[in-house]
């Protein structure tokens, strides 16, 4: 099947394969699999089928990115490409859309007014060269043959293939012109793989191809059992990634930052090691830097950096003290420990309050979602608040009371564990 790789992606991308052809071959890829030569060449053919960024040799050894499997709650790209770009780093970060449980970074950084997204390749490669960092969309010249594949593979059931997963998110990162990638592959019930197992399988063959083809690539595994932070909802995410930069972020979160961040610089050559990285990114969250250059980004993006001065003026432009949107109290309605807080269940009450998107095209609410005020591990009384949800007119009918069902209390001490289960690379 090799040989006949980069002529099946030619003929993916000039029309000349048929749908029913181009559905046959990935359903032949989908059931006998792929070995790891031929995963990259596919890869880098899929790469090819379009424009390829370039970046100065100056600085081209800097150039770096992230990519996450996607979770509930997951803002880490938000505060991690700007303390990237303090610390020294170019980061022309390109990222998708929320669609069903998880939230995408392009929504949640829509939710500041003015904020452009759909940058030209030129505008991207200016802004990364000015201030070290934009947060863009696709352009329709990067990877043009994922676009047809993977509308293909939607509709024909053949999206949880590792090799076409690795070559769907490998070419467009690849696309980039990067010199380093960090993945966060995460596994757990809210997780794209549930299974730890089938993560690592995944995370292992795309940092195989990813490093094949001359990104220097690490993984880290996470665990997505629970919302990573306490803010869910695209505004409401904006708000912890603003603490996150100002060094209050949640643990959890600030972790994920400061780990990638630190790998990220390692390999770029502005950390010796990946510890001493992750220094620099807590330390760029902790002096003003790091802020700076998200502000900075806005302001290069469209956005009005007035908006962040003060918690009054971010909360009022991110359309939160919005005289319709309402909020809910949910209470603990029995004393104890703080074990668990069922992801899922908070996405599915975001969706149904609008923040999300079940079909690709649908509409997002920025306002609406849920803030945590109860975290695992936290020592809860009976009537003791444990989230809040901001929503438009009436709550749904049984909300609050799923919502309350989510948290797990137990009689003893919760012991916290890094989300962290694995390092590769
Ligand atoms: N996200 C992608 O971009 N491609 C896949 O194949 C799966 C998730």
């Amino acid at each position: 099947m090799s040989d006949s790789i980069a002529g099946f992606v030619n003929g993916v991308v000039d029309g000349s394969l048929s749908d029913n052809e181009v559905i046959d071959w990935l359903r032949r890829v989908f059931e006998d699999g792929l070995d790891d030569e031929s995963t990259i060449r596919l890869t880098a053919s899929m790469r090819n089928s379009g424009e390829v960024l370039e970046w100065p040799t100056e600085w081209a050894h800097l150039v770096v990115d992230k990519h996450s499997t996607g979770g509930v709650g997951d803002k880490v790209s938000i505060p991690l490409a700007p303390a990237l770009a303090a610390c020294g780093a170019k980061v022309p970060m390109i990222s998708g859309r929320g669609l069903g449980h998880t939230g995408g970074t392009l929504d949640k950084l829509e939710s500041i007014p003015g904020f452009r997204v759909d940058l030209t390749t030129t505008g991207l490669r200016t802004q990364v060269g000015e201030i070290g960092v934009a947060m863009v969309g696709q352009t329709d010249d990067l990877v043009p043959a994922d676009r047809r594949m993977y509308a293909l593979r939607d509709v024909t059931g053949t999206v949880a293939s590792i090799p076409l997963i690795t070559s769907s998110i490998v070419s467009k990162k690849t696309a980039e012109g990067l010199a380093a990638l960090v993945l966060d592959v995460k596994h757990g019930r809210a997780a794209f793989m549930v299974e730890r197992d089938r993560a690592e399988a995944l995370a292992r063959s795309m940092a195989d191809a990813a490093n094949g083809m001359g990104v220097a690539t690490s993984v880290v595994l996470s665990t997505m059992d629970q919302p990573l932070g306490c803010a869910i909802g695209n505004g409401l995410e904006i708000v912890e990634s603003v603490e996150t930069l100002c060094g209050r972020g949640p643990h959890d979160l600030e972790e994920l930052v400061c780990v990638q961040g630190g790998l990220l610089l390692a390999a770029a050559g502005l950390a010796g090691d990946m510890s001493e990285g992750a220094l620099k990114i807590h330390d760029s969250l902790n002096d003003g830097s790091a802020f700076k250059k998200f502000l900075q980004m806005v302001e290069a993006q469209g956005g009005d950096p007035s908006d962040f001065e003060s918690d009054h003026s971010m909360l009022d432009s991110l359309g939160l003290l919005d005289e319709n949107l309402l909020s809910t109290e949910v209470f603990a309605e029995a004393a104890g420990f703080v074990a668990d807080i069922d992801a899922m269940t908070m996405a599915q009450a975001c969706l149904d309050l609008g923040s999300g998107r079940r079909s690709l095209g649908d509409d997002v609410d920025h306002a609406v979602g849920i803030i945590l005020e109860a975290q695992v591990g936290d020592d809860v009384e009976q009537g003791d608040p444990l989230l809040v949800v901001y929503h438009r007119g009436v709550l749904p009918e049984g909300m609050s009371e799923s919502l309350a069902n989510a948290f797990t209390l137990s009689e003893g001490e919760v012991e916290l564990q890094s989300r962290i289960t694995d390092i590769i690379g």
